[in-house]
């Protein structure tokens, strides 16, 4: 990125945004399991011999074709939809804020209705085009109870778990605003197409621990890879943890998509400062469980994420350090250049040392891509996102920026 890629606001393409949705306590069909649409529809009457035609048509409906209003189900009866609109919804969250990259990253900040008690949420995803792929990065909590020191999202206290719903409907939304359904008059029995699709990827890599909300997130996961729905493959599915060392156990055994860990650090010592959760689950253990992943091989491998700190982590003795502790597990290695926020101390290992440690890496026979910052000019980059309740005030957001043209004007 050069410095005059860098857009400031308003350079932002405007893109419009839809209207503010009603609040609306009622249940969403939206991120439940098949059993429990076809539980919700019979306790509203729906016959017992309907049910699983009913919940089979719905769920192409809502996943297949992604419509978000119980009209659009040509196939349903006038009585049906009748009944449905009363008592669910399938409407989008409302979306606050939709910026364009220059680089083409988009971010949405979305807002959900609170459903039953509580209050609204909002939460940020982000859509990375890529040549021959698209990757959504999802959210999983609204900020997070963990405390990693370079990251900006663990400043922000953890409002609430996201549910199942609020985790698919990132999705659901990507897809809409991307064109990415099927045209709405396909005949029936459309199937999502395997190739050519926008979002072709999904990391659950926004803001939150997904571990920490195991439940919600494995729901999600399960109804994104089901085949006669959203349909996408495990193995473009990528869940990443700071290492929750029980859940990734789980993972493997019930949700079975590809993993991810924040590793950054070598030593317990270094880690416990970088990414505390270290102290309860240290790297032997974590190591132990990555060892331990189910359907490993050098197709499948384990991403190990490595943020580049500059006079931190980025010696060659750390490189070594890498490649030890490694040893014997199929891995992928993703060094990140620190993405910088306002108040960090932090700063991103010049690219000299990013390339010294990367060509170590390589040298060991890792393929160790360096991530290329995407969507910095939109605070869309890892580690960037945060959302409204302690979003940045707007003298505060320029003058970033101008900071971001300044230092990264060489990248
Ligand atoms: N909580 C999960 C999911 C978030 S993924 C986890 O930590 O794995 C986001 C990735 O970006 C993680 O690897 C995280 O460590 C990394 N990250 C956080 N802050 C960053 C920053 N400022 N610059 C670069 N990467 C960062
Ligand atoms: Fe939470 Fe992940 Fe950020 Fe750590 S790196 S504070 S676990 S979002």
């Amino acid at each position: 990125m050069s410095a005059t890629d860098v857009i400031t606001p308003s350079r932002l393409k405007p893109m419009p945004v839809s209207q503010p949705v009603e609040l609306s306590p009622k249940p969403s069909l939206i991120g439940m399991t098949r059993e429990e649409m076809g539980a919700a529809l019979k306790e509203k009457g729906v016959a017992d011999k309907q049910i699983k035609m009913r919940v089979s048509q719905l769920w192409n409906w809502i996943y297949v074709r992604g419509v978000s209003d119980f009209d659009a189900m040509a196939n349903v009866s006038k009585d049906m939809r009748e009944m449905l609109k009363a008592h669910f919804t399938i409407a989008r969250p409302e979306i606050v804020e939709e910026q364009v990259s220059n680089d083409g990253t988009r971010k949405w900040l979305l807002r959900f209705p609170p459903r039953g008690a509580g209050r609204p949420v909002e939460v940020e995803s982000v859509y990375i085009p890529e040549e021959g792929r698209g990757t959504l990065c999802i959210s999983s909590q609204v900020g997070c109870s963990l405390t990693c020191s370079f990251c900006h999202t663990g400043t922000q206290r953890l409002v609430r778990n996201l549910t199942a719903e609020e985790i698919l409907s990132q999705l659901l939304l990507a897809r809409d605003r991307l064109g990415d359904f099927p045209d709405r008059e396909a005949p029936q029995g459309t199937i999502m197409p395997a190739e050519g699709r926008k979002v072709s990827n999904i990391v659950m890599m926004g803001m939150g621990e997904p571990l920490y909300n195991f439940d919600s997130v494995k729901t999600a996961l399960l109804i994104a890879s089901d085949g006669d729905g959203l349909s996408l493959s495990k193995r473009r599915i990528t869940l990443s943890t700071s290492g929750v060392v029980p859940e990734i156990y789980r993972t493997g055994e019930e949700i079975g998509v590809m993993l991810a860990i924040s590793l950054h650090a070598v030593r317990d010592d270094l880690r416990d400062m970088l990414v505390p959760i270290n102290k309860k689950y240290p790297l032997k253990e974590l190591m132990d469980a990555c060892r331990a992943y189910p359907g490993l091989s050098n197709a499948r491998r384990i991403t190990f994420e490595y943020v580049m700190l500059k006079g931190v982590n980025d010696s060659l003795e750390d490189a070594k350090g890498l490649i030890q502790l490694l040893k014997g597990i199929p891995a992928k290695i993703n060094l990140i250049p620190f993405n910088p926020w306002p108040g960090t101390n932090y700063q991103c290992s010049d690219w000299e040392q990013i390339e010294k440690f990367a060509d170590f890496i390589n040298s060991a026979g890792y393929a160790s891509p360096i991530r290329t910052p995407r969507g910095r000019d939109i605070l869309a980059a890892c580690g960037q996102l945060k959302s409204e309740s302690e979003r940045m005030r707007k003298t505060e957001r320029l003058a970033f920026e101008a900071m971001m043209i300044a230092n990264h004007g060489e990248d």
